[in-house]
C-alpha cells in the first residue's frame, strides 16, 4: 500500500454538499498530501433510513458543481452505480482493484468516526485504508477511545479542521422555510438546488 498515490475519499450523502465537506477535504488534502481527493457520493446510505435522500443524479451533479475548477478534487459514480446500501468497505475494496499501489486516505467527520463500529467490517475497513477523522462543531471525539477499544483508536488519524458548523440537514430545513442558504455552499450548488426546486 505503501509507495503509491496518496489517495483522499471524501464519503458522504451530500443532500447537498456544503462547505464542511469542502474545507474538510481541502485540510486533509493539504496535510497529508494527497495527489487527489474523490468525492464519494452514496447510492443508498445505509445510516440514513429516516427521511427520503434525494435521487443520486441530484446529489452527484450538486457534487459535481462544487468541486469545478479544484483540479485535485473529483467525484465518483461508484457507489451510487452499486446497487444496494452504499458500505465503504465494498468501495475502498473496489478502489484497491483501481488504485493497486495507492496509499488511501478515508475522510470521515467526527460523528461519523463514533458510529465507525457499527458500519460493516470496521477492523477490515480500518487494515485495508488509512482512517483519517475530521474535527467537526458540536461533536466530541473525547470519548472515542473508551468507544472503540484503545487499539482501533490508535489506529484512527485525526486532524483539526478549520470548524464549520454546517450541516446538510439544517441546508434542507432552511430552504424548506425558504430562509436564505447563500454563503453556506456554493453558489452553483445553491442556484442547482433553487432551479430544481430541491428541498421544498
Ligand atoms: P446530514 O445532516 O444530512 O447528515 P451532513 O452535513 O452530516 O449531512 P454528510 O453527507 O452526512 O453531511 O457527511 C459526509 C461526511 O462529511 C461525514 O463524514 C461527515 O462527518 C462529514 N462532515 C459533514 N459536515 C461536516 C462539517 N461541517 N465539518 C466536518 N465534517 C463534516
Ligand atoms: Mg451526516
Amino acid at each position: 500500500m505503501g509507495d503509491g498515490m496518496r489517495l483522499g475519499i471524501m464519503g458522504g450523502t451530500f443532500d447537498p454538499i456544503h462547505y464542511g465537506h469542502l474545507v474538510a477535504a481541502e485540510e486533509a488534502q493539504y496535510r497529508f498530501g494527497l495527489e487527489k481527493v474523490i468525492f464519494m457520493p452514496c447510492g443508498r446510505p445505509p445510516h440514513k433510513k429516516d427521511y427520503a435522500v434525494t435521487k443520486a443524479e441530484h446529489r452527484f451533479e450538486m457534487t459535481r458543481l462544487a468541486i469545478e475548477g479544484n483540479s485535485d478534487f473529483e467525484v465518483s459514480r461508484l457507489e451510487m452505480d452499486r446497487p444496494g446500501p452504499s458500505y465503504a468497505i465494498d468501495t475502498i475494496m473496489e478502489l484497491r482493484q483501481l488504485y493497486l499501489q495507492a496509499d488511501i486516505h478515508f475522510i470521515t467527520g467526527a460523528d461519523a468516526i463514533l458510529e465507525i463500529l457499527t458500519w460493516k467490517e470496521p477492523e477490515c475497513l480500518r487494515d485495508m485504508c488509512k482512517l483519517v477523522a475530521v474535527s467537526r462543531p458540536g461533536y466530541d471525539l473525547a470519548t472515542f477511545e473508551k468507544r472503540v477499544g484503545e487499539d482501533f483508536a490508535s489506529s484512527v488519524h485525526f486532524l483539526n479542521v478549520p470548524g464549520v458548523s454546517i450541516s446538510s440537514t439544517e441546508i434542507r430545513r432552511r430552504a424548506a422555510q425558504k430562509a436564505p442558504i447563500r454563503y453556506l455552499l456554493p453558489e452553483d450548488v445553491r442556484s442547482y438546488i433553487e432551479r430544481e426546486s430541491l428541498y421544498r
